[in-house]
């Protein structure tokens, strides 16, 4: 890929290591923000003419498409193969449903708005968070987890808390979960085409091609989609027919509304399965945080599948009134010490009862005409799954 490197008056500095190996090598100095690669300048509306590719059309032996969980699995899997694979994904940063924010720029505090932590059972995958435990890029979390349980006392919802015998071991990034998955993907010697959205992928005089809405078209021997599988579905067109996986591909997916607040630490829990009531997990991200970060505290919401469905069309602003008062209600905060801070909409967020039961291995599609399907809709769900999903999605590809 050419890029060209424009110099407003803006940007302080061009460096490192320059001329660049790659596009995710370039940093780049401002007045305003700190150095980014390139990944999040290309993606930034105010840098958005500093680098221009001169490739209308593209061509790569292998295509990923999407910059989540399985993406990660599958572009080290083809790597190790001796591929060097493209991934082009439509958001500006990668993470897909991993996702990490920040209540502003210069905030020290985060949050985890997606994914909040993950296992690690596949002998695999454990092995690749072993070795990120001890660069320290992820570790271990020990909240102390309750099981809160609705009743309904003279009209009012009230919760018995109980000490949650999950035991689980969790693994958590220690700067969010999705700076980990980030980090790791930058890592790869393999291109990425932030805020690319794919449009259409079909097969033509036996390659593969991908037209994104930005106008490229990318050839491609191989192909592997990590999307959900609605978005898979709708860019593959006819094509999407001959994959038995993508039938009723509308219902594969589940939501869950998510609302961020600003509250107090509690004495007694970290976080908490919420049973039988609108929310079914609330934690507070700073039990995450490595060092203390004072008395703000920001707590994920997630609400509930039946909760989440039901309103999957509504903003998620729209239902913080109802999801605070029920948080208030489990933690005995005052409800004049909780703020609204964040809402997000997963439309796709976990795979439902109607998704394919997991087969063996994880994935979908037509290897041997060079497409497959990976993601965590095809292994259970969870990001482990979906790592693994996009490991076996690449090592059919590369034995096809
Ligand atoms: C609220 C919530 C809570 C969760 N909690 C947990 C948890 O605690 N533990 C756990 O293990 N898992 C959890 N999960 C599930 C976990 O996040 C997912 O299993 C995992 O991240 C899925 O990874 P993936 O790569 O399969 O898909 P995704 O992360 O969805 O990646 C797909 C990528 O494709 C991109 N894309 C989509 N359409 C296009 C297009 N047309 N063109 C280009 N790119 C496109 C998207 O931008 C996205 O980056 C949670 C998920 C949610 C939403």
């Amino acid at each position: 890929m050419h890029l060209t490197i424009k110099r407003p008056a803006r940007v302080r500095a061009v460096c490192r290591p320059w001329p660049p190996k790659g596009p995710f090598n370039l940093l780049i100095h401002c007045d305003r923000h700190r150095a980014e690669r390139v990944w999040w300048v290309k993606s930034c509306p105010e840098y958005k003419d500093l680098v221009e590719s001169s490739a209308a059309y593209r061509n790569t032996p292998f295509l990923i498409i999407g910059a989540g969980a399985a993406a990660l699995g599958a572009a080290s899997t083809l790597i190790d193969g001796g591929a060097k694979p493209l991934i082009v994904d439509k958001g500006r940063r990668p993470g897909g449903r991993v996702a990490t924010q920040r209540p502003s720029r210069t905030s020290a505090h985060w949050f985890d708005t997606g994914a909040q932590y993950f296992t690690a059972r596949d002998t695999e995958f454990r092995a690749l968070v072993e070795e990120d435990v001890g660069r320290g890029t992820l570790t271990r979390w020990q909240p102390r987890v309750v099981v809160a349980t609705a009743r309904l006392e003279t009209g009012f919802e009230q919760f018995t808390l109980h000490d949650s015998p999950d035991a689980r071991e969790r693994f958590i990034g220690p700067n969010g979960l999705k700076t980990w998955l980030a980090e790791r993907l930058f890592e790869l010697p393999a291109e990425m085409l932030p805020a690319t959205r794919v449009e259409r992928v079909w097969s033509e005089a036996n390659s593969w091609r991908a037209q994104t809405t930005d106008g490229t078209t990318v050839e491609a021997a191989r192909v592997l989609i990590t999307t959900p599988p609605v978005q898979a579905e709708a860019m593959l067109g006819q094509t999407a027919r001959a994959i038995d996986a993508l039938a009723s591909a509308d219902r594969h997916m589940a939501g869950c509304q998510t609302v961020v607040v600003s509250a107090p630490a509690h004495p007694h829990f970290d976080a908490a399965f919420v049973h039988g009531a609108k929310l079914a997990w609330i934690a507070d991200n700073a039990s995450k945080y490595a060092q203390a970060t004072g008395p703000t505290h920001y707590w994920t919401l997630h609400a509930g599948v039946d909760y989440s469905t039901q309103y999957i069309d509504a903003e998620p602003s729209d239902l913080a009134a109802e999801l605070l008062e029920e948080f208030t209600a489990i933690t005995g905060f005052e409800r004049s010490r909780i703020e609204f801070v964040h809402g997000h909409r997963w439309r796709y967020a976990r795979p439902s009862p109607s998704a394919p039961e997991p087969a063996e291995p994880p994935y979908a599609g037509l290897p041997d005409n060079g497409l497959a399907l990976a993601g965590d809709w095809l292994a259970g769900g969870r990001i482990e799954g979906a790592w693994r999903s996009g490991v076996a999605a690449a090592r059919a590809l590369l034995d096809a």
